[in-house]
């Protein structure tokens, strides 16, 4: 029988909504009522790694949850599900796909509406989350990421809708499976995986997003001795105001990796335009592009590229390289 260890940290699945329609953690988990779907078939292992709303989660909450599914592939679970609140889940995700070891299926999943709303999809997304980390296809796709019937690779999934039950979506390339009520199908294959097992997180890592009029002032703010990088996210396809370019550049000086992406929805960022503030003129100065990510998640991965310890070129490619 298989082993899977379902880790939970709080967020909506966790919660319930209180007579004057608040929606709030309570004294005792709703999940830890859920039943045993898998009529004793699976052989489920539950903790509460903390309880937590998403917004309250950081990088040393996500290396905390990373911490305990590293010792649970030498404890002989099959797959980890870890439950979490929609907020920052892609992000908890996606440092869990760039830092955890591919042969244990890690999925994360969690919920639109609280345990006691009217449609609740707390118990049905826990369910399929545990089916999916159970099947042995789920092996060496990196952390996944299964609400509402979908599975999507946490590197390009993204939270769309403040509220839908079908929030989560991966602009450009679409899911790369279904959860149905008899089994998991996977109908695409990811290019490459590759992790970085990190054991320390640095900080003072920032994301910044770009504007028509943007204001030099944000970059100057952050032109600090302990700024370790910032994320920018850019217009189009990967261009900022001229006005930005004297800041930016201060940051380049000093040895400040500066990742550029789009702030648009679809596509990649890319050296296209050579007028003053164009890709062109960004990638000279010594702006690193980031292909296909968007700007949370490249802060994850300039995040975890740095408490790795990469530095200058190495540092570069690493986050160049996000689609292949
Ligand atoms: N605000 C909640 C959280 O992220 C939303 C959710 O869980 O869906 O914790």
């Amino acid at each position: 029988m298989k082993k899977i260890l379902v880790l939970h940290t709080g967020g909506t699945i966790a919660m319930s909504e209180n007579k004057n329609g608040g929606v709030t953690p309570t004294s005792r988990n709703p999940l830890d009522e859920a039943p045993d779907f898998f009529h004793g078939q699976i052989d489920l292992q539950t903790e509460d790694v903390f309880n937590l709303p998403s917004p309250h989660i950081g990088p040393k909450e996500m290396l905390k949850i990373q911490q305990r599914i590293l010792r649970a592939s030498d404890q002989g679970f099959a797959g980890v599900v870890v439950t979490h609140g929609t907020d920052t889940l892609e992000e908890t995700a996606y440092f869990l796909d760039l830092t955890v070891p591919d042969e244990l299926p890690v999925v994360v999943t969690g919920a639109m509406r609280s345990a006691n709303e009217i449609g609740s999809d707390g118990l049905h997304n826990l369910q399929t989350a545990i089916q999916t980390a159970a099947s042995d296809e789920a092996k060496g796709k990196g952390a996944l990421v299964v609400m509402n019937d979908e599975i999507h690779t946490a590197r390009f999934v993204t939270k769309t809708h403040t509220t839908n039950v079908a929030t989560f979506q991966t602009p450009s390339f679409g899911p790369i499976g279904l959860v149905t009520k008899k089994k998991v199908i996977f109908f695409e294959k990811l290019l490459s995986h590759s992790y970085h097992p990190i054991d320390q997180v640095v900080d003072h890592v920032y994301l910044i997003k770009a504007y028509a009029g943007m204001d030099p002032e944000l970059l100057q703010l952050i032109d600090q001795p302990q700024t370790n990088g910032v994320v920018i996210e850019a217009l189009g396809a990967g261009n900022l105001p001229p006005q930005v370019l004297p800041a930016l550049k201060s940051l380049l000086d000093q040895q400040i990796p500066v990742i550029l992406v789009s702030r648009c929805f679809n596509g990649i960022a890319q050296e296209v335009y050579a007028y003053q503030g164009g890709g062109i003129q960004l990638g000279k100065l010594g702006v690193t592009f980031c292909h296909g990510l968007n700007g949370q998640k490249a802060r994850i991965k300039l995040l975890v590229g740095l408490s790795y310890g990469l530095k200058g070129a190495a540092l570069k490619t690493y986050l160049n390289d996000a689609i292949s």
